[in-house]
């Protein structure tokens, strides 16, 4: 694994621990085979984030990898990206930037 992608995961992974709520319920239905920018295998992926996909003015939104999320939507929140993480069973939990109650 190389420095950039490290450092992309510890960005994220921050924001997961310093998430205050919780979304039980909230899981990304659909098959996610790809970083839709890079093109990343998302299978060994830790995080995925769903967010702008692209540096411009009402970008493209997508299912992205760490390192293209660093780069194109490093904040998370309702509005802009929401970060999921994958549990044991392979399913993309939402755990940052979900929907306020
Ligand atoms: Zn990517």
């Amino acid at each position: 694994m190389g420095r950039r992608h490290k450092l992309a995961i510890e960005h994220f992974k921050k924001i997961a621990e310093s998430e205050q709520r919780g979304w039980p319920d909230h899981q990304w239905h659909g098959d996610i085979k790809n970083c839709d920018v890079c093109s990343r295998p998302m299978e060994d992926e830790q995080f995925m984030i769903d967010g702008p996909a692209e540096a411009r003015p009402r970008p493209m939104w997508g299912n992205i990898c760490v390192i293209c999320a660093h780069k194109y939507s490093p904040q998370i929140g309702w509005g802009k990206a929401q970060l999921y993480e994958k549990d044991s069973d392979g399913t993309w939990r939402l755990v940052a930037g979900g929907p306020p109650e």
